[in-house]
C-alpha cells in the first residue's frame, strides 16, 4: 500500500533490496482461512531469503505464531530467494516411488504403515471422494489433513485435499480437483508423514495423495 507512494530510486524501495517484500499473490484456494498456494505460487515470508514451494515446517510454525509475516507470491517473483530446503526435501519424499522410502536414511516404520489404498469413491462438480478398504480406516482416524496437501498424477499437482472425514463410518478423503486436469480413474493412495503443525492431535498427516503403483 505504501509502496506507490515511493517514487523510483527512493531509497526506502531499494533498500528493501532483493529480499524484500514481493508483491503479494492472491492465493489459489483457501481452506480454514489458510491460504493455499496454485501450482505457479509459493510461500514467503517477508524479507526472508528462501521460498516456499510447499507447507513445511518453517510455514507452518510462521502460519501459528504471526500468520500476517505468511504471504502468497507468484513463483516467477521469488528474485534472488532460493527454495527452502525442507520443502525441496519433502517434495521428494511425496514423489519418489513407495518403494524407495526403504532406502530413506531416516529410521523408519514399515514402508506399508506409511501408505494407505484409496478407492474412488465419486466424482461431483470437481471434488473427489476416496474411501480406504476396512483394514486400513482406523489408520485413517489417526490421520490429519494438514494445509497444502498435493494430489499428484504422474508428478503434476492435480489437486488438493480439502478435508478428511473421519466421523463417518468409513472415512473419505476429500479432494478438489484442479480445473485444468484430467479426471484419472483407478486405485489412488494416500502417503502419510509426520505432522508439521505442532496443534496436530493425531500422530499421522498426509503427505499426498497418488495413483497406486500397478500391481
Ligand atoms: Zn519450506
Amino acid at each position: 500500500m505504501v509502496r506507490k507512494y515511493l517514487k523510483p530510486g527512493n531509497p526506502a524501495s531499494s533498500k528493501t533490496g532483493k529480499f524484500g517484500d514481493l508483491k503479494p499473490a492472491e492465493p489459489a484456494a483457501w481452506r480454514d482461512g489458510v491460504p493455499l498456494i496454485g501450482d505457479d505460487q509459493v510461500y514467503v515470508v517477508k524479507h526472508g531469503t528462501v521460498y516456499h514451494p510447499g507447507w513445511c515446517q518453517a510455514v507452518a510454525d510462521k502460519w501459528a505464531t504471526a500468520p500476517r509475516g505468511l504471504q502468497v507470491a507468484m513463483a516467477a517473483d521469488v528474485g534472488a530467494r532460493t527454495p527452502c530446503r525442507e520443502c525441496v526435501r519433502l517434495l521428494k519424499v511425496a514423489t519418489s516411488p513407495p518403494a524407495q522410502m526403504g532406502q530413506a536414511p531416516s529410521p523408519e516404520p514399515k514402508p506399508s504403515d506409511w501408505v494407505v489404498p484409496l478407492r474412488v469413491i465419486g466424482l461431483a462438480h470437481g471434488i473427489l471422494f476416496l474411501a480406504a478398504g476396512p483394514e486400513h480406516r482406523a489408520r485413517l482416524r489417526e490421520t490429519a489433513v494438514e494445509p497444502a496437501t498435493p494430489l499428484y498424477v504422474g508428478g503434476q499437482r492435480d489437486g488438493m485435499v480439502v478435508r478428511l472425514d473421519a466421523g463417518r463410518a468409513e472415512p473419505l478423503l476429500v479432494v478438489q480437483m484442479d480445473p485444468r486436469a484430467t479426471f484419472r480413474d483407478g486405485p489412488y493412495q494416500a502417503r502419510l508423514r509426520d505432522p508439521l503443525q505442532r496443534s496436530a492431535s493425531k500422530p499421522f498427516a498426509v503427505a499426498c495423495i497418488e495413483p497406486a503403483p500397478e500391481p
